[in-house]
């Protein structure tokens, strides 16, 4: 099932997308949700075209854990090696946005960079989760774009302004809940020219691997959000580019790149 969450006459709900299209050639439409889609939930029968609505990041998550250097030939293409422990770092709630909605350039860098990435949504809170427990904490998947003002990222020792700025982490169009992730099709385009093509077979450390190693340290709490890594190809971005993440079986996420105002 694909749940979005949008706004809809000044109220936020969510909703289950059906039908075959995507959020720009329509036809799809939205089964909105009575419930928390995290825990037991019922659609209600009224739908809503997706068109008439605006969609929101699929989720408000607690924290987003990101993983850095889980393909070998990005970490080569940046001159940096495979880690022996995977990179973990934070992207603050008020850095997510959602598909449509704007990435403002900040105004400390003039190095801006996409970065296409599986996001695996968590579904119930969960502390040191065994590898075999894994399946039973996700709730699905979403695209996302780890944006990086690359410059910054060189500068500082610590990312948390490279990778945190506000909307440095767009989400969506929606969270995908029946998947197999393990080689899927990923993918950025800018402007409609593909700059990154991967698959999540090529990740180092997996989907388990990673909850594991998260989780060691942290409790994870439903919608919260872990960022797997991006293949090779990234690239800058300027004001004025649209840029869009796709991953198989998940859809696309848009978002166009603007001055800060
Ligand atoms: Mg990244």
């Amino acid at each position: 099932m694909r749940i979005a969450r949008f706004s809809i006459d000044g109220n936020v709900a969510f909703g289950a997308v059906e039908g075959e299209g995507t959020v720009e050639s329509g036809g799809l439409v939205l089964d909105i949700i009575k419930g928390i889609p995290y825990t037991d939930f019922e659609l209600s029968g009224t739908k809503v075209p997706l068109s008439k609505v605006r969609l929101l990041p699929p989720v408000l998550p607690n924290k987003v854990v990101a993983i850095g250097r889980n393909y070998a030939e990005h970490a080569a293409e940046l001159g940096n090696e495979v880690p022996e422990v995977p990179v973990a770092f934070f992207k603050p709630t008020t850095s997510v946005i959602g598909s449509g909605d704007a990435i403002e350039y900040p105004s400390f860098s003039n190095e801006l960079h996409h970065e296409a990435e599986l996001a695996v949504v968590i579904g119930r809170m969960c502390r040191e989760v065994p590898r075999e427990r894994v399946k039973d904490v996700v709730f699905g998947y979403t695209c996302a774009n780890d944006v990086t003002a690359r410059d910054a990222q060189q500068r500082e020792k610590q990312w948390a302004r490279a990778k945190g700025f506000d909307t440095s982490c767009p989400l969506g169009p929606w969270v995908e809940t029946d998947l197999d992730p393990s080689d899927l099709a990923i993918q950025a385009t800018v402007n409609g020219e593909q700059r990154q093509l991967g698959r999540t077979s090529d990740m180092i450390r997996s989907i388990e691997d990673l909850v594991v190693h998260i989780t060691e340290a942290m409790t994870l709490l439903p919608g919260d959000v872990i960022l797997t890594g991006t293949p090779a190809g990234v690239g800058p971005l300027n004001v004025g580019d649209e840029v869009a993440v796709t991953i198989e079986g998940i859809g696309t996420l848009t978002n166009k790149v603007i001055k800060r105002g």
